[in-house]
């Protein structure tokens, strides 16, 4: 039956044959093995599933091609403990940065960002970022750190001393954004349009969509400001082991956000967005721990590409006009022991 289906059908298979079957399909429908959807640049053909391998083969570190990534990205993400940094409600006081990647996470109230960012880390419910079963609790701008802190040679590295900033902490910064979607979208989407425009050193978006609702209008909204905006965007869709259709479900969804970028794009004078064409999966709630956790380190693969941690070998990838930063290495990460 595989690793992905989920324990109350194997009981299934074992009380009754007779159901062995069909509980087969609904495994195989309700959990699909995609840890992504690959929706071709220009729609020659279908939108194709990724397993992790077939994502991982497109991407290698930036050190030390071979070395198994999903190891490296686990190591990243949970040996120096994710720490929060700072909230703050303003976007004109948000601190400086000019030393570390800032990757930012945007997504209507509820869509599961707390819970992103918390299975990234490791860490139970709540163990990070705050979760919430009800929409809009998040105002204000968390900040969270991953990775080691740059060592001192790599801060001399980086040139001359910058006083009016802090020494980082970590090797990268995730920016929780208020979840937006209620009556606030106005104020939210002002607000938001100026971080997008204003803070130089945001390196990629991580816009996290409902599998099961879809995207909404106001998910196009943003996705409109990060093309005006240009910053480098990939879709994350969350609660995959919720959509009741399973793979034809998420497959739906992904053709939503498809037509509405392409839309997007169509509209667009200048033609530098660069949008991820592999939509990511997560499924932080399957019961199948294989699921949660193949989804989950592609989201990692996701964010760590955004904040340019690993090589991206992809065609097009590098036509951000932001896109700066130096690559570090994984063998230059050092690790508190
Ligand atoms: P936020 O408002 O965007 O930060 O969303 P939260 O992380 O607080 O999640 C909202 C609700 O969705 C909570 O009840 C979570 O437990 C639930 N949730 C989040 N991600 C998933 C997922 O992948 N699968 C399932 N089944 N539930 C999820």
């Amino acid at each position: 039956m595989g690793a992905f289906a989920p324990a109350s059908s194997r009981s299934r298979w074992s009380q009754n044959r007779c159901f062995s079957a069909s509980a087969l399909r609904y495994a195989a429908a309700k959990y699909p093995k995609v840890a992504a959807l690959l929706i071709p640049e220009f729609r020659t053909s279908a939108i194709t599933e990724i397993t992790p391998d077939d994502l991982f083969k497109s991407s290698s570190l930036a050190s030390a091609p071979g070395q198994p990534l999903e190891d490296e990205l686990t190591k990243l993400y949970t040996r120096n403990p994710a720490a929060f940094v700072y909230a703050e409600s303003d976007f004109y006081k948000l601190r400086k940065n000019t030393r570390v990647p800032e990757v930012c996470i945007l997504g209507r109230s509820n869509v599961g960002k707390s819970s992103f960012l918390n299975a990234l880390a490791n860490r139970s419910s709540n163990g990070l970022a705050h979760v919430s079963s009800k929409a809009g609790k998040t105002r204000s701008i968390n900040t969270y750190g991953f990775g080691p802190a740059p060592t001192i040679k790599q801060l001399q590295d980086q040139g001359s001393e910058r006083k009016d900033e802090d020494i980082p902490t970590h090797t990268f910064h995730l920016v929780d954004m208020p979840g937006y979607g209620h009556a606030s979208l106005k104020e939210w989407g002002k607000n938001i349009a100026l971080y997008l425009k204003k803070r130089n050193f945001v390196k990629g978006a991580i816009v996290l969509i409902d599998a099961e609702v879809g995207p909404k209008d106001s998910d196009f909204h943003l996705l409109q400001l990060l093309s005006d905006a240009q910053l480098k965007t990939a879709i994350v869709m969350t609660k995959a082991d919720k959509v009741r259709k399973g793979l034809e479900g998420l497959r739906e969804t992904c053709t939503k956000v498809w037509d509405g970028i392409r839309a997007i794009e169509a509209q667009s004078t200048d033609g530098n967005w660069v949008w991820e064409k592999d939509v990511y999966v997560t499924a932080v709630g399957a019961k199948d721990s294989a699921v949660a956790r193949s989804t989950l380190t592609t989201a990692r693969l996701a964010v760590a590409r955004l904040a340019g941690l690993v090589k991206d070998e992809r065609l097009n990838v590098e036509r951000n006009k932001r896109w700066s930063g130096k690559m570090i290495s994984f063998d230059d990460l050092q690790y508190a022991s």
